[in-house]
């Protein structure tokens, strides 16, 4: 997978070696060559643009890292563009406020829909969330059955009515039954045809306006490329999606559609099918699939290594910050990382006169609070690492940040606002007096 793309970026990095810094001359031939990368990975011209444009205003920009030669620097940015572009965090999946949960499945014909309804409902399952199956294609009759089957082999039940009933009924009273069962998640099939075509377009817009989804996932066939970004961005425009499943990730997909999906329609990809099982789904990571599209993991870890040493003489400007009480998440995370590079939290606190009282348990429960508030911090999208007080107004924000991290809403809020407090603590410190540090992210 984005092998070819991955071999071409590789032609990047060689225009700039050698070179003493990056230029705006010398990083000319660089651009074109990731212009090319991805126009050949198959991604929308429009997105190609905005990266190329961004990837150099990051780079004229950057700061040069002793240690660290200007190629592999690129290679960094490119990576971290390649993340932006993608959407920067895994977006997990809605849930009503009240059950059940209802999915809308739309796609085309071929792409993986039907699977995908399988996995999702298998994934749900897994997450001990009760699950239904809807099937509304009744122009294949094979669908229906292929449903049926599914459902028998993840031991979900599949609601449907035959071929000759009305697919918003079907779905209308799927909805229905979900809900006087019980069942968390309602995940409706609908009918795909080859092409985008009025009929199947008004269909789908009735059901969804019929059943009033909290999702409405487009599921986009990884290996289609720039026709992905045609049908995303006609399929946003006319029903509205929430999200997306990229299928056949394990294929030789060129990228393409990775790139586009969330660019095009603002929404982001939410999971990836890597294969015709019904357990091949994945929650879809950016991170992860930026590292592999570039597939240079140690050069990677070298510059973001230089770069937290460079921190570290940063450590003055952080002060400022403190003092000023600018001080949020992302330098938080910065400081985490400090404190996980130079070892264990036991050892630096064993070193501070007056901590060395500590006993191992505390210590450990230390440890494994500042995991918790770093797994919590990365599921928070760059503008609320940078301004805490949107979390503070934004119930929703917290409980999708507690979703992504695995924690309780609660945790996220306490973790919000004993930031907060710890900021204005610091700044009272930074001035001379000392406050108590008493249950400061405790359990
Ligand atoms: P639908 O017409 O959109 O409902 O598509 P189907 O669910 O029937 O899938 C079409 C074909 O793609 C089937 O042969 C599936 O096994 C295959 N398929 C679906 N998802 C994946 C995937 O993630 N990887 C691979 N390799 N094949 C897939």
């Amino acid at each position: 997978m984005f092998d070819a793309l991955a071999d071409r970026l590789e032609g990047a990095w060689k225009k700039l070696r050698g070179q003493d810094k990056i230029s705006q001359s010398n990083i000319q031939d660089a651009l074109r060559e990731v212009r090319r990368a991805l126009l050949e990975a198959d991604v929308n011209l429009q997105v190609v643009k905005d990266f190329v444009s961004e990837v150099e205003t990051k780079a004229l920009g950057a700061e040069v890292i002793s240690g660290v030669r200007p190629d592999q620097q690129f290679v960094k940015i490119v990576h971290e563009q390649l993340i932006e572009v993608m959407g920067d965090v895994n977006v997990p999946l809605a849930e009503a406020e009240t059950s059940p949960t209802v999915v809308l499945m739309a796609g085309l014909q071929g792409t993986g829909k039907t699977t995908a309804t399988a996995k999702l409902a298998l994934h749900l399952r897994k997450l001990e969330r009760s699950c239904l199956m809807v099937a509304t294609d009744v122009y294949r009759p094979a669908a229906i059955d292929q449903l049926i089957t599914l459902g028998k082999q993840i031991e979900v039940p599949v609601f449907e009515l035959g071929s000759d009933a009305n697919p918003v009924e079907i779905a209308r009273q799927g909805v229905e039954r979900a809900k006087a069962d019980g069942i968390d998640t309602v995940i409706i099939d609908t009918a795909g045809r080859l092409q985008i075509d009025t009929d199947m377009m008004a269909e789908l817009a009735t059901i969804k306006e019929t059943v009033q989804p909290n999702e409405v996932l487009l599921v986009v066939d990884s290996m289609t490329g720039q026709e992905a970004a045609t049908l995303t961005h006609t399929f946003h425009e006319q029903i509205g999606i929430t999200g997306a499943i990229l299928t056949k990730m394990d294929g030789d997909s060129r990228g393409g559609a990775a790139l586009s999906v969330r660019k095009i329609s603002g929404q982001p990809i939410k999971f990836v099918g890597v294969g015709e099982k019904v357990e091949a789904l994945q929650p879809f990571y950016p991170e992860r699939i930026a590292s592999r599209i570039l597939g240079m993991g140690d050069v990677l870890t070298l510059v973001e290594k230089a770069q937290e040493e460079m921190d570290l003489a940063d450590a003055e400007k952080m002060q400022e910050k403190i003092l000023e009480a600018k001080f949020d998440f992302t330098d938080f995370l910065k400081q985490l990382k400090l404190l996980k590079n130079m070892g264990s939290l036991g050892g630096i606190m064993k070193m501070i006169p007056g901590m060395n009282k500590l006993t191992n348990d505390q210590l450990e429960k230390g440890e494994t609070q500042l995991k918790r508030c770093e797994s919590m911090i990365r599921s928070m999208t760059v503008q609320e690492r940078k301004n805490p007080d949107l979390l503070s107004s934004s119930p929703s924000r917290r409980r999708r940040i507690a979703r992504g991290s695995g924690y309780k809403e609660s945790d996220v809020g306490k973790l919000v606002s004993d930031f907060q407090r710890m900021r204005s603590m610091m700044q009272q410190m930074g001035q001379g007096r000392f406050p108590g540090m008493d249950g400061m992210f405790g359990g």
